[in-house]
């Protein structure tokens, strides 16, 4: 029996184009913030009359509610293979996920970190080596090795992507694993646009923490995770102070001891948990017919992309590297808004242009002051979309 894929909302909700028609929408901007899985809206929908309090009440609907967000923390820490002891934090976003990350570390820590990561990886630490994007994929384990090997004595972390934002090439996250773990450093994986379109195992991939965000996973804004070992986050002052952080307030506070409830001050954002718990069990079972129907996309895209001639590819590692359904490019003799602007205007595409929060990585790939289009794909994209990108793109450059 051949199990019917995902679905999202809004595949082809018609938008207005200059000419006064609607057509369907073309989404070419699921890297941003991916539309919202039909089964995921379910699961709400169906949370939604038990709608109450968590932890502190003790009616029925309560007791419901809190039960669903504990079990909304499993469901992702089965979804990213967490160790059964690793603290599973909700947060904000990927952005709040590595904030937490930075405050958690203890004083003193090194960190080393890639110039192309996104400014949420890139921004938090109070002080980082920063690592040039490096030429290959053996380059970052060799340039990772030697900065951790000349760390000073303390903890050290190292922090990468695992999947680019701008290029959507795929980082040998398990390698950097062995490399960080031979020179006594942990890895935080920024695995926001990795887990949308590939299946991630923590433990067997060796990694101390990963965060991702809820919007790029088919859910909505407004939740995201920190994964990874709770000593560190068990250790740190709350992230934010107040209800829920403290075990016991008196003369002195005393601080939840759990990593979860340390972090998780204030109430909790139990429907974005629910949301995104959801759609980490509607991805799981279906990730092999998802990641073959993503490549022949991918292919599609690239393949008629590259057959424009004034159109270049953003890599880092070769047109050959691995990646997921992320294609950012130029078109020359054009501007990247432009380009941006006319594909929405004139044929209902909704691309992203501009620097993608990775400013030093789009100079160290295009030089000083330039923009690129970014086109990301997902589960609600068909041949008709990709084909009409690559039409209204060759209409635009015979210009
Ligand atoms: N990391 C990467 C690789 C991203 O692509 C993004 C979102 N563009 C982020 C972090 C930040 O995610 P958020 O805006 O959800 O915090």
């Amino acid at each position: 029996r051949v199990r019917p894929l995902p679905r999202v909302i809004g595949a082809d909700v018609p938008v207005p184009v200059r000419d006064g028609r609607h057509v369907p929408y073309a989404n070419f901007d699921y890297a941003a913030s991916a539309p919202c899985l039909e089964a995921v809206h379910e699961a709400v929908t169906r949370a939604l009359p038990y709608y109450s309090s968590v932890h502190r009440g003790a009616g029925y609907a309560s007791q419901v509610t809190t039960s669903a967000y504990e079990d909304a923390r499993e469901a992702v820490r089965s979804f990213l293979g967490a160790w059964r002891r690793s603290a599973v934090v909700f947060t904000r976003n990927t952005t709040d996920a590595m904030n937490l990350l930075a405050h958690a570390v203890p004083a003193g820590t090194s960190v080393v970190v890639f110039e192309s990561e996104h400014h949420a990886s890139l921004l938090p630490w109070k002080r980082a080596v920063r690592l040039p994007a490096p030429a290959t994929p053996a380059e970052a384990l060799s340039a990772a090795d030697r900065a951790l090997r000349s760390c000073p004595i303390g903890s050290r972390l190292l922090v990468v992507t695992a999947a680019s934002n701008v290029t959507g090439e795929l980082w040998p996250i398990e390698e950097l694993a062995h490399v960080a773990h031979r020179n006594g450093a942990r890895i935080a994986v920024d695995a926001a646009q990795l887990v949308p379109h590939r299946p991630l195992d923590m433990t067997a991939l060796g990694l101390d923490y990963v965060a991702f965000s809820g919007h790029k996973l088919y859910a909505p804004f407004g939740a995201g995770v920190l994964a990874g070992r709770a000593d560190w986050l068990r250790a740190a002052e709350p992230y934010l102070k107040g209800g829920g952080a403290s075990a016991s307030v008196g003369e002195t506070t005393r601080w939840a001891p759990s990593a979860e409830q340390r972090h998780e001050a204030g109430s909790p954002n139990v429907l974005g948990a629910l949301a995104l718990a959801a759609a980490c069990e509607t991805l799981s079972p279906a990730w092999d017919d998802l990641a073959a129907r993503e490549e022949e996309l991918v292919e599609r895209l690239r393949s008629g992309l590259a057959a424009l001639p004034r159109v270049r590819e953003l890599t880092l590692w070769g047109e050959r590297a691995p990646r997921v359904g992320i294609v950012s490019f130029t078109v020359d003799g054009w501007n990247a808004r432009d380009v941006a602007l006319t594909l929405s205007e004139e044929h209902g595409i909704g691309v992203r242009d501009g620097k993608f929060c990775a400013h030093p990585f789009v100079r160290h790939l295009l030089g000083e002051d330039r923009s690129a289009v970014r086109a990301s794909i997902g589960i609600g994209t068909d041949e008709e979309h990709i084909d009409r990108l690559l039409t209204a793109l060759a209409a635009l450059t015979a210009r």
